[in-house]
């Protein structure tokens, strides 16, 4: 694990959050009276095997952290009390086990905090750790359950360092999302500690706007490669954007926070990079339509600006530029999809205009791929021969453009697609068969037979 610039700030609880760096649990903090203190695994259903290994919270890329309430591995918001300890008197000894005022909730028992019902959370907790209902853990967990009532303090701030497994956004849901997004960063009560309130409102506002962007998985596994070699200093202008706004879905999430969307936005002076991951998997059906409703699809993981001295690193940040870039390259061209029908309805009686959903894609591809090279990798005899092809390398040159060719941008220069001839091009996915590419203007070869093949 290392270190991560763009942790959150901790979520608050005792002086300061310890996690395990075996696996990355959030630990309990213990105070003995002689001013000792120790950091357990916190019990539940789960065995350890492994003795804790405490190092700030923060500092790692990902912390596992469970409902405070009923272990529920997804919580989404924390909630704040006042301080909460609990004094366990043993024959000889005092232990004081410092809960601090801080709670992560799943949606299920968020909800069941803010309707202020301590039995049902009760019945979550023992159920979550198997307890029997009659024991004194479970009443301790009820007595605890009802002073964080008592004192609930209000508002909730997300939890985005929750360790979601990704979990594909169809392009036809992207209006629900966008539209989802957009109210939760102008939720005033939900707190998001990575991002300040003026930024949330910019984003949102950029959102209700935003062209509506799914990239394939051919696009999305050579934008990986090509934002892997993304020179430095890169920037992004206005000129890269398709359109001012934008949300973009990738096939494949990205990085280790699963980066799988990402959304710009252009102020006067700088353009505001967004990067979300997908949330909702592992969540039973009910709350999983709660979850949708308090909060949506994508959960914003960092904001960044791209100004002119170009743009800060981050996971997805990279990759939003390397796609902004491929697709102001005019490599790609884009198929409008449907969106749902429900999703439409739901439009059309709000009278609000239905938002296209577009689809991007390398252009032409499927008629116009070139011919496979042979590689370095592809030569040695012990490597099972690949079944299809995929992009290799390539690399990024800088192209005078603008009045009198006076300005210099980036473009991709395609190297090579590694594997038989025959086989198809990684991933591709269905649509490229639907055979609905619109024919491309004349005397506008496609980008990438206008490059030059790679000289190394
Ligand atoms: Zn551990
Ligand atoms: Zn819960």
């Amino acid at each position: 694990m290392t270190a991560d610039p763009i942790a959150p700030r901790r979520l608050g609880g005792p002086p300061t959050e310890m996690a395990c760096a075996t696996c990355g649990r959030i630990l309990n903090t213990y105070r003995t009276p002689g001013g000792g203190v120790s950091h357990l695994h916190p019990t539940g259903p789960r065995d350890y095997d492994h003795r804790p290994a405490p190092v700030p919270a923060d500092q790692l890329a990902a912390v596992a952290r469970d409902c405070d309430f009923c272990s529920n591995p997804y919580p989404i918001l924390s909630i704040r009390s006042g301080p909460v300890h609990a004094v366990t008197i043993g024959e000889n000894t005092q232990t004081t086990h410092n809960f601090g005022d801080t709670w992560a909730a799943c949606i299920t028992c968020a909800r069941l905090v803010d309707a202020g019902k301590a039995a049902p959370l009760a019945r979550r907790a023992v159920d979550g750790a198997s307890w029997a209902t009659d024991t004194i853990a479970a009443q301790a967990v009820h007595r605890i359950h009802t002073t964080v009532l008592a004192t609930r303090q209000p508002g909730t701030t997300l939890i985005t360092t929750t360790d979601w497994p990704h979990t594909p956004i169809p392009a036809t849901t992207l209006p629900k999302a966008r539209d989802a997004t957009a109210k939760l960063l102008r939720a005033g009560s939900t707190t998001l500690t990575a991002i300040g309130a003026p930024v949330r409102r910019t984003i949102a506002d950029g959102l209700d706007q935003a062209h509506l962007y799914a990239i394939d998985e051919e696009l999305t596994d050579l934008a990986r490669h090509a934002a892997s070699d993304l020179p430095a200093g890169t920037t992004l202008a206005p000129a890269d954007l398709p359109v001012p706004h934008g949300l973009l879905l990738w096939a494949q999430p990205h990085g280790p926070r699963r980066v799988s969307a990402a959304s710009w936005t252009s102020t006067a002076d700088e353009i505001t990079i967004t990067t979300y991951r997908s949330i909702g998997a592992g969540l039973p059906p009910e709350a999983l339509q709660h979850l949708r409703e308090d909060i949506g699809w994508l959960l914003p993981v960092t904001a960044t600006h791209a100004t002119q001295q170009g743009i800060a690193a981050g996971d997805g940040v990279p990759l939003l530029v390397a796609t902004l870039l491929l697709i102001a390259q005019r490599c790609t061209e884009t198929i409008e999809v449907e969106p749902d029908p429900r999703i439409a309805r739901a439009y059309r009686r709000s009278r609000r205009p239905l938002p296209a959903v577009r689809l991007v894609q390398l252009r032409g591809r499927s008629a116009h791929s070139r011919p496979a090279q042979p590689s370095p990798a592809s030569a040695t005899p012990d490597q099972p021969t690949p079944h299809v092809r995929r992009w290799v390398s390539g690399f990024w040159r800088q192209q005078p453009y603008g009045p009198e060719r006076s300005l210099r941008r980036w473009r991709y220069v395609f190297a090579y697609l590694r594997g038989p001839h025959s086989a198809p091009i990684a991933a591709s996915t269905t649509v490229r068969v639907l055979g609905k590419v619109p024919p491309r203007p004349a005397g506008q070869p496609a980008a990438r037979h206008r490059d030059p093949p790679p000289t190394s």
